[in-house]
């Protein structure tokens, strides 16, 4: 017979053991699990793991990494992987907390690995986060995911080593296909205005100016003398079209068209792009090539068709 003391102990430690299994993802997948933030960041994990490796995305499409308020649920992902890769450079900007309980080996900041020189700056000491848009940036980290996958499943080697160097060729193929397209649109005409900052990168790579209503983050509302000053520059610059990106209110580039028809200046909106987040599965846009591929096709047509 168990005391009454004896049965308080046991249904003690069986609500423990309960509570530990329902902490768990309880996942019965035997590879080695990756866990990612943004769609961009689980697309280069996936493209060189294969299927080697689960990957769990966290901050899915057309979500804003900036003010994404991790979950419980995502603190439960965040504690079963062997290895967790994120953008840094304080894009997840809300992340801090539930990253400091992991253990730093398992953690890959992919903003770390960046050269400072080939990093743009918003203000001395805050880079800008959106690397993914430097093609050259994206491939020089494609070896920093291999190694760090190789560390987690050295038995693999061969494989991510391989699929490395593919997916580099893949990012050379893209750039020397959006290059051509670039050259089709007069230097004078190649500016981009977007609702946030995401594009500085995209402008070195391929010869734009870039200019946006709010910085490099979108925590905090666009100001209605941001938009009055941008409308005034697109008037100023005769600038016939700006974008929408999937992962900001569109209500705020309205506001700049609206804005730029007060001072007699018409500007269209010229298509949507994917600026911190890929599409989903059925736009055809779930990759980081996808996505940039259908970016580089809207601005391309938005910009040569107002002759
Ligand atoms: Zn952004």
């Amino acid at each position: 017979m168990f005391t009454r003391r004896k049965q308080l102990v046991l249904l003690g430690l069986l609500l423990t053991v309960m509570t530990l299994w329902a902490c768990g993802t309880d996942r019965d997948d035997e590879r080695p699990l990756v866990v990612t933030t943004t769609t961009y960041v689980g697309d280069l994990v996936r493209q060189i793991g294969g299927p080697y490796i689960e990957v769990i995305t966290l901050i899915g499409p057309g979500i804003d990494p900036h003010d994404y308020q991790p979950r419980q649920s995502d603190t439960k992902w965040l504690l079963d992987a062997d290895l967790v890769v994120i953008n840094g450079l304080n894009l997840e900007e809300r992340f801090g907390e539930v990253l400091r309980n992991l253990d730093s080996r398992s953690l890959l900041v992919l903003g770390d690995h960046v050269k400072t020189e080939q990093l743009l700056f918003e203000a001395p000491n805050v880079p800008d986060p959106h690397i993914w848009f430097d093609p050259a940036i994206w491939m020089a980290l494609a070896p920093v995911v291999r190694d760090a996958l190789i560390a987690i499943d050295p038995a693999n080697q061969a494989a991510y080593t391989a699929r490395t160097l593919q997916y580099q060729r893949d990012i050379e193929v893209f750039v020397h296909y959006a290059m051509q397209q670039v050259e089709t649109v007069p230097s004078s005409r190649r500016i981009l205005v977007t609702a946030h900052d995401a594009f500085a990168y995209f402008g070195r790579a391929f010869g734009f100016e870039v200019y946006a209503v709010q910085g490099i983050s979108t925590s905090g509302e666009a100001s209605i003398v941001d938009i009055e000053n941008l409308a005034r520059l697109l008037a100023e610059l005769d600038i016939p079209a700006l974008f929408v990106e999937t992962t900001v209110p569109e209500a705020t580039i309205q506001a700049v068209v609206e804005a730029a028809a007060a001072l007699n200046h018409t500007v269209v909106v010229g298509g949507t792009l994917y600026s911190d987040s890929a599409g989903v599965i059925a736009s055809g846009t779930d990759t980081y090539l996808r996505a940039y591929r259908h970016n580089i096709t809207t601005i391309i047509q938005a910009l040569q068709s107002h002759d």
